[in-house]
């Protein structure tokens, strides 16, 4: 029995993950407090529920199951919210990936995939951002994963804990079996709202800005269907089962959408109109975020072909019509 430890694997892209490391042989056990996940989306392996700054939870769930890695999703992820609230950020997910490591050190398991994001890299006008793009994050989600991936540095040198980072662009898409999929409550991200709006769960989208320094005034980020990218984590966890050195991989597809392309191929896929307001800028939000993407598609092997607007939405709104979790 092949066993790896999932934090967060009762939430979105930690759900996903589950699923594709079933399809390639490993039991995935999700470790999650449910603080923003649901038991429902955990179909794939046993399910154990704790909190990351919990050390004597985390010590029997290792020593019970003994993984063979860590695929460490669980963390919270609004930028808006870390403005707000940063302490919120500095415990949750610094600290408690701090006592995750810590944890895993004791217990023998040497190797942790970490899920960081292209907010680490701050606001660099109009530049592809590639893996040795400087970090300078904006907000305290982004400073909170770069402070994550420094300690990991360190415990690499010192501890010999080996790691691959995964910096995310935007995820987005679900399942293509819509066995689960996106459901945040509450919600803040771009397409889900969007099929909100245009199935009347709410009355309409609003857009962030339009003053922004780009060709339609909205801001432009990288879409990666969550597939892809969960795809992408069962390579990173052969990459170090195979002894290969630590190493840092954006995720992203290299190809910027504004949120105003987002809607209207939105409109497109759906065949229904989005009822659109215009807002104020949000807080923390860079003008643009797109990926260099040719690491991990030549180093890794990667392939991001789901990661099309028309994809990602179609899977999205397939699942948004169907599904749903319960608390
Ligand atoms: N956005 C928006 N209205 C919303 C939610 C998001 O205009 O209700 C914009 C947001 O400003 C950003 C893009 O959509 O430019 C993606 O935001 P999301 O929260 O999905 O992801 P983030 O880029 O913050 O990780």
């Amino acid at each position: 029995m092949t066993y790896v430890l999932v934090t967060g694997g009762a939430g979105y892209i930690g759900s996903h993950a589950c699923k594709a490391l079933k399809a390639a042989g490993y039991i995935p056990v999700t470790y999650d407090n449910l603080c923003t996940g649901w038991a429902d989306a955990v179909k794939f392996g046993p399910f154990e529920q704790g909190d990351l700054r919990d050390r004597a939870r985390l010590d029997e769930v290792f020593s019970a199951y003994n993984p063979i890695a860590i695929l460490h999703f669980g963390a919270l992820s609004q930028v808006g919210e870390s403005m707000q609230n940063p302490g919120l950020y500095w415990d949750n997910n610094v600290s408690g990936s701090l006592t995750l490591c810590q944890a895993a050190l004791s217990a023998g398991c040497k190797s942790i995939v970490f899920s960081s994001t292209c907010a680490t890299y701050g606001d660099h006008d109009n530049v592809v951002l590639d893996e040795t793009t400087a970090q300078h994050p904006i907000n305290a989600y982004g400073a909170s994963k770069r402070a994550i991936e420094d300690m990991l540095q360190n415990f690499e040198e010192s501890h010999g804990l080996k790691h691959v980072i995964f910096r995310y662009f935007n995820v987005a898409g679900a399942d293509p079996d819509a066995e689960i999929g996106e459901f945040h409550q509450p919600e803040t991200h771009l397409v889900p709202l969007i099929l909100d709006a245009i199935s009347g769960k709410r009355d309409a989208l609003t857009v962030f800005g339009t003053d922004y320094d780009t060709p339609d005034g909205t801001c432009i980020r990288d879409y990666v269907h969550v597939t892809d990218l969960v795809d992408a984590h069962v390579l990173g966890l052969k990459w170090l089962d195979s002894g290969k050195p630590s190493r840092v991989f954006n995720l992203g597809t290299g190809s910027g959408f504004s949120v105003r392309e987002v809607i209207d191929q939105a409109r497109k896929a759906t065949g229904q109109d989005v009822p659109v307001v215009y807002g104020d800028r949000r807080p923390g939000d860079c003008t643009k975020l797109v990926s260099g993407s040719a690491r991990a598609l030549t180093e890794l092997g990667w392939n991001s072909e789901r990661s099309t607007l028309d994809q990602m939405i179609s899977d999205a709104w397939r699942w948004h019509q169907t599904g749903h979790y319960e608390k």
